[in-house]
């Protein structure tokens, strides 16, 4: 069958970015799941994927706004260190989560502490990256009627 709303794909995948880095992969681990038609991955990689079937596999490249999008620069912010005194040994590079009023969950990366504030940046870490995937098609089905309820593969 052909990959379609409501049907359920297992695949393959391997990203790498411009610079030809591998950046993640499901090599080596079971095959990733979604349910399709239900923006359960990118909405580039998911236009990609319809049509094709299992033992398909293809390349396609990913514009940011059609992945993560673009960094938006005032996700980037300039804390105090005082409202981060909670937080042992804050260091660049490390990944803070905070929780909106609304209960979402955000990744803030720390860019750079100085002396009295710290930077932190809210924008996914691809943001602003194009993304290109290798996509081996590994399974599709039709998803049963729960998990079109629930909007995810099981
Ligand atoms: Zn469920």
């Amino acid at each position: 069958m052909k990959i379609a709303d409501r049907c359920v794909v297992a695949f393959h995948y391997t990203l790498t970015n411009d610079q030809g880095e591998r950046l993640d992969s499901s090599e080596g681990s079971e095959p990733l799941q979604y349910l399709h038609g239900f923006s359960g991955i990118i909405p580039g990689l998911e236009r990609e994927m319809a049509g094709r079937g299992a033992g398909d596999s293809f390349q396609a490249t990913i514009a940011p706004e059609d992945a993560y999008g673009e960094v938006d620069p005032s996700l980037v912010q300039e804390v105090p260190l005082d409202a981060l005194s909670q937080i042992e040994g804050l260091a660049v590079g490390m990944q803070l989560q905070s929780r909106s009023p609304d209960g979402q969950v955000r990744v803030l990366t720390v860019e750079a502490v100085g002396a009295e504030s710290a930077t932190l940046n809210a924008n996914h870490e691809l943001a602003g990256a194009t993304l290109h995937f290798d996509v081996q098609v590994e399974s599709v089905r039709e998803a049963t009627d729960e998990e079109v309820e629930h909007g995810h593969a099981h």
